[in-house]
């Protein structure tokens, strides 16, 4: 308890802003840079449309020319609490087109914090004392329009349901979800492969379906001493949100408006879990929506967790961009 409590005054909810470059592109067009920002003091800058300058403060602001290897130094220190028995949420939130993606998945030349997450654990439970025995497993689940799906499942398009364990213990469990056991990098690309296709198949445009859903990479370590008995278990969530950007309230009619009340639920939900966390209200409303309702026991007590607001500096972007970081200060 008393630990638990010197974690929480430490503060175990970081937020940062990534801000993306302006690709080649844009570049040639006629658009202009509004973000800006104040490394010294982790600041970001930017020029609204009514020409003034907001000021956010942030635990930590990464610039365009930021590396992947740079923001992957960022949470390293969280992946590997969870050999420890920590449960950790990391979160990428933003419009669609900030580098959400990007930041979690990366690119194949330059894999991002999905994949840096897993290498890194591999190598740190390889070299843990002899006495201890280390199990990683993945689990893919996309969350959209408040349905769970299996992405590594035989079945993906069916839903699953999220249930309490009936031993009290306030752990929560999803029946049927598939579990894989990774022990090496070909392990990981077969994962990575194998819920990248099972997403696809279920949509007719992967670009804007994976804009609408939340994609959760799940890994559970679970340790084992052969000479005391002694057991830890952690959990990393990794979690490439749904776009925020708002959707004209015009406009948009059927299964378009039902999609965005979902985001629009599912976004404000995970902002009331985080910011009554913060206050340490006693009332944390987890069961609002299905992702703070699944992510429960890995926001909850001692558990970490850290947010990545990705930031698009275009001109044409930046009451989104002022909407993200107002968001990030809101759960700061
Ligand atoms: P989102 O997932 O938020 O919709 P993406 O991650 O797909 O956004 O990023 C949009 C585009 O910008 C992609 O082409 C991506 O490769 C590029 N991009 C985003 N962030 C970066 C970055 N830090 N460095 C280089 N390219 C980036
Ligand atoms: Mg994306």
């Amino acid at each position: 308890k008393c630990h638990n409590e010197l974690v929480r005054l430490k503060g175990n909810i970081r937020v940062l802003c990534r801000v993306r470059p302006i690709c080649q592109e844009e570049a040639e067009g006629d658009c202009k840079n509004m973000v800006t920002f104040d490394p010294d003091d982790d600041a970001v800058l930017c020029l609204s449309n009514k020409g003034k300058l907001m000021t956010f403060e942030l635990d930590k602001v990464f610039p365009p020319q930021a590396t992947q290897e740079e923001v992957f130094q960022e949470v390293q220190s969280l992946v590997t609490s969870c050999i420890d028995g920590y449960n950790v949420c990391i979160f990428a939130y933003g419009q669609t087109g900030s580098g959400k993606t990007y930041t979690m998945e990366g690119v194949a030349e330059d894999p991002g914090i999905n994949q840096r997450a897993l290498r890194l654990l591999f190598s740190e439970v390889s070299e843990k004392k002899p006495d201890w025995d280390y199990n990683i497993t993945v689990s893919m689940v996309e969350i959209y329009n408040e349905m769970l799906r299996n992405l590594l499942g035989d079945t993906p398009s069916e839903k699953l349901d999220i249930k309490m364990c009936p031993d009290g213990s306030g752990q929560l469990y999803v029946p049927g979800l598939t579990e894989f056991s990774v022990e090496c990098v070909e392990d990981i690309n077969k994962v990575f492969e194998l819920g990248h296709m099972n997403r696809a198949t279920a949509c007719t445009n992967l670009n804007e379906h994976s804009s609408r859903s939340h994609a959760l990479l799940i890994i559970t370590v679970a340790g084992f001493n052969s000479s005391t008995g002694h057991r830890t278990s952690g959990k990393l969530n990794l979690v490439d949100l749904a776009g925020s950007e708002r959707i004209a309230k015009s406009g948009a009619e059927g299964s378009r408006l039902r999609e965005a009340q979902c985001i629009n639920k599912s976004l404000s939900a995970l902002g009331d879990v985080i910011n009554a966390l913060r206050s340490r209200h006693s009332h944390v409303p987890f069961r609002n929506s299905r992702l703070t309702y699944l992510l429960q026991d890995s926001l909850s007590g001692d558990s970490k967790t850290l947010m990545v607001v990705q930031v698009s500096p275009l001109d044409s972007n930046v009451s989104e961009s002022v909407c993200s970081l107002k968001f990030a200060q809101r759960v700061r």
